[in-house]
């Protein structure tokens, strides 16, 4: 598992810390946030809400893994509201995951990629033309999707929420056994 946050670290990422699935702090609650459809995701994605499950179902897709890798990184921007300085950076994450995860699943395979923002391996998710997932394989959710309590997961894992002025942490994970 060592092996597993050395590559992480060399690929990039500012943290990584391995976690106990059991351990990962849930909130059904933060529903509401995906339903503001801040993102512009929600109802338009397979992978977001509510098209991706229920809270409770998308928790326990989770749970049914045994170990989670989580992954952050950092990015120099001012306003964490600053969706157009903030989107570029989630889209910049979720492909370094996908090349971090890529690799684990050579050596670690049967896993899954939670991202930072929700699945934009299309440019228009096939569900807005009521087809199939185009690529399921690589279909992945991002936190709040399922609804995992961010900031309490930082705190358990070591690793910083609130990183300062000027600077923005983003999180995903791998979930694997
Ligand atoms: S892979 Fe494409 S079709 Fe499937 S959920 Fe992601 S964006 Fe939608």
């Amino acid at each position: 598992m060592e092996e597993m946050i050395y590559m992480a670290e060399k690929a990039g990422f500012a943290g990584a810390a391995l976690v106990d699935t059991k351990d990962i702090p849930f909130e059904p609650g933060f529903l509401v946030c995906c339903e503001e459809n801040l993102c512009g995701k929600y109802g338009v994605n397979y992978a977001c809400p509510p098209d991706c499950g229920t809270p409770q179902q998308m928790a326990e897709r989770i749970r049914a893994h045994r170990h989670a890798l989580v992954l952050q990184t950092l990015w120099e921007i001012d306003d964490p509201m600053d969706n157009l300085k903030v989107k570029p950076a989630k889209g910049a994450h979720n492909r370094m995951e996908r090349a971090l995860i890529d690799r684990f699943q050579e050596k670690w395979p049967g896993g899954f990629m939670v991202g930072a923002s929700g699945c934009n391996v299309c440019e228009t998710c096939a569900i807005t033309e009521g087809k199939p997932c185009r690529f399921p394989a690589l279909k992945f959710s991002c936190m709040s999707a399922y609804c995992v309590f961010v900031r309490k997961l930082a705190e358990r894992c070591g690793l910083e929420y609130d990183c300062g002025p000027g600077l923005v942490a983003l999180f995903g994970m791998y979930v694997f056994d």
